[in-house]
């Protein structure tokens, strides 16, 4: 545990939280700052900074209980879509330090966007770049 970390005190039961599932691996909390209704955040016990920071066995954990959450959120709110988000490094939009997956619910029309802005890639990028990345 990282004293300084607010899910790691969440994990603890040390701050109040919403939780809407929990196993012996993570727990599944509304977030407090919804994008929408049932958005809701899933985090491992276990503090890991980010997705570079965790193992692979905690990642694993993680999407299975994403999974729980999402048709939870399915059954419950009678949505058809959800958007499952790791934001990993500041750079990406990430502010609380210890991994967490959101279990975003989407219906049609709820005015979400989090469409990236997307161009078609021309075949010398991918070929320089697939051999800059293959490993
Ligand atoms: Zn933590």
């Amino acid at each position: 545990m990282d004293t300084d970390c607010i899910f790691c005190k969440i994990v603890a039961g040390k701050m109040p939280s919403s939780k809407i599932y929990e196993d012996s691996h993570t727990i599944a909390v509304l977030d407090i700052f919804p994008a929408c209704p049932g958005h809701t955040l899933v985090i491992p016990r276990d503090h890991h900074a980010d997705l570079f920071d965790t193992p692979a066995a905690t990642l694993a954990h993680v999407a299975r209980a994403s999974k729980k959450v999402a048709h939870r959120l399915q059954e419950a709110l009678g949505i058809d879509s959800v958007n499952i988000i790791n934001n990993s490094g500041a750079n990406a939009g990430q502010v609380v330090f210890h991994l967490h997956f959101h279990v975003v619910p989407r219906s049609g029309g709820d005015g979400l966007d989090f469409k990236l802005n997307r161009v078609k890639a021309d075949a010398k990028y991918l070929e320089e770049m697939s051999s800059r990345l293959k490993f």
